[in-house]
């Protein structure tokens, strides 16, 4: 059945993405790595069609250049990706929401035409802690901070304030230069949570706000680079804070995509037509007299200069020749992805609404420990969508999806009554086992690495240059920092060809 329904899932989404991707991508998908190698020789080769990679296509097309976008998937987006739902709709495996500054991202969508509408934010959030339900109204002084006791919360809110006051010293476009760079570099921010929460539910808050924006424990993480993650929650006028990250209304997930976030990507490589070829995995990126000859499966691209648009772990999955630097290589070697998963539940309708909760939970237990409503705008349907995460998402990885689906809809009939037990349809997405991923939603950086090898993050290897929300300054890990270190890079091969 989960075959069945995957099968037509991959026809459907391998369909739309060919169709956006032209003619010639069509033929490339259907001729496949068995037969004679195509060739194609442009100014530009463009590795992954994720947000990131079609952007750059996008901007050095419009400058006069011709590029070949190689996509190792049968459809375009990379982390971003529409699921079709059984009755009709679709529903997001991943990246989703946007929010206040994340500027570029909806000038992009804007010129497409893609329209975006409120996350449904009416009505109480839900704590689920120690046992217990408590609703909680967002629109006070704490915003959606969950009502712990008054010390606890006192607590956080002084270590959010100091997380945020640090984070205004963090340079986005150079995090290792910071006054302070290497004694924080130094730390987990489990460690410097250890020292600064004091208060257990102080900790727990903050526990889960690092689990929900990195879908990592905070064990996994350098202080630097979450005091960077902050900083980069912002633009160049508006300075990136914690509650940017972590909040519904103003903030991050804040709105979403009609028809699915996914239109984004696609309507963009409709634009570009057979410039983006579907079902071609770059192996080889290697130079030969002047050029750089991209080999892809069923495909051989001679280029001036090459973007490789896919994240950090993944381009070191790439043979480079000549090697690529020592420092660049080792970078990559220690930017792994985060663990993630998503697990969608869709009823006829959205009966948590009817008890006034608006469908966010957060929770001290549970495969989901944190949910959102995904219905569509018209509320057709009713969605739970929730984000199975770090150490969650690692023990989940392996198990089947029946197994995954009932420890869900445990939690979900939990926190929303016995309603959850019977979703009409039911959809997991499971980052960690797809092969042009490996994980999400982002690279995280251990510590050490920043003041070590940050530097080595966007310094272009002669003609091959680095692009991907990865090497992004603000919104590094969102769909907005895909754009714009797709714009980035775009400028950077013009200044140099
Ligand atoms: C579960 C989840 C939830 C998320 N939620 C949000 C959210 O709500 N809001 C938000 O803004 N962001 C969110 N994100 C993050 C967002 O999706 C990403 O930051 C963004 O899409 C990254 O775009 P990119 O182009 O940099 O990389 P990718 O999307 O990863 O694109 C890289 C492309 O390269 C391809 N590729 C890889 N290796 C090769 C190869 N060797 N040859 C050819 N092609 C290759 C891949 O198939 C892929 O298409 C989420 C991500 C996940 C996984």
């Amino acid at each position: 059945m989960a075959r069945e329904r995957q099968l037509s899932r991959r026809s459907l989404l391998g369909r739309t993405a060919a169709v956006a991707a032209g003619a010639t991508a069509l033929t490339a998908t259907a001729v496949g790595p068995a037969a004679a190698a195509a060739t194609r020789d442009v100014d530009v080769a463009i590795v992954g069609a994720g947000l990131a990679g079609l952007t750059a296509a996008r901007d050095l097309v419009a400058a006069g250049k011709t590029v070949a976008v190689l996509e190792a998937r049968d459809r375009v987006g990379g982390r971003v990706l529409n699921l079709s739902l059984a009755g009709g709709g679709v529903t997001e495996g991943g990246g989703e929401f946007i929010g206040p500054t994340q500027d570029r991202i909806k000038a992009l969508a804007d010129s497409l035409d893609v329209a975006t509408f409120a996350t449904y934010n009416t009505g109480n959030n839900l704590l689920y802690k120690d046992g217990k339900k408590t609703p909680y109204a967002t629109d006070g002084l704490l915003g959606s901070v969950p009502p712990v006791d008054a010390a606890g919360l006192a607590n956080a809110a002084i270590v959010q304030a100091s997380l945020d006051d640090m984070a205004k010293t963090v340079p986005v476009d150079a995090p290792w230069t910071a006054a302070k760079a290497q004694e924080w570099d130094r730390q987990t921010f489990e460690s410097w949570l250890r020292a600064n929460a004091v208060i257990p539910s102080a900790k727990f808050l903050l526990d889960v706000a690092c689990t929900s924006i990195f879908s990592a424990e905070p064990r996994e993480l350098s202080l630097l680079f979450v005091l960077f993650y902050i900083a980069a929650a912002g633009n160049e006028s508006t300075a990136g804070t914690l509650e940017r990250l972590t909040e519904t209304a103003n903030g991050a997930q804040e709105r979403r995509f009609v028809g699915g976030s996914q239109q984004v990507p696609i309507k963009l490589a409709a634009t570009l037509g057979d410039r983006v070829v579907l079902n071609a995995p770059v192996r080889t990126i290697a130079r030969s007299g002047g050029k750089y000859v991209v080999t892809a499966d069923g495909i051989t691209v001679t280029a001036k200069k090459v973007v490789v648009a896919v994240p950090p772990p993944l381009a070191a999955r790439i043979t480079y020749d000549p090697l690529l630097p020592a420092g660049r290589d080792q970078l990559t070697q220690r930017l792994p992805m985060a663990s993630v998963a998503k697990a969608i539940a869709i009823y006829d309708t959205p009966f948590w609404r009817a008890d006034g909760l608006n469908g966010q939970v957060v929770s001290d237990t549970g495969v989901v420990s944190s949910t959102f409503d995904n219905s569509p705008p018209d509320a057709s349907y009713g969605a739970l969508m929730g984000f199975i995460e770090a150490d969650e998402a690692r023990a989940q990885d392996a198990a089947s999806e029946a197994e995954v689906k009932a420890a869900v809809l445990k939690d979900y009939v939990t926190y929303f009554g016995a309603k959850a037990a019977s979703p009409t349809s039911f959809v997991l997405q499971r980052w960690n086992n797809e092969a042009y991923t490996r994980g999400g939603p982002v690279s995280i950086a251990a510590p050490g690495v920043l003041t070590q090898y940050g530097p080595a993050l966007r310094k272009p290897v002669g003609g091959i240059h680095w692009a991907g929300t990865e090497t992004s300054t603000y919104w590094m890990g969102f769909m907005d920092g895909a754009v714009r270190s797709g714009e980035r890079v775009a400028k950077e091969v013009l200044a140099a060809l």
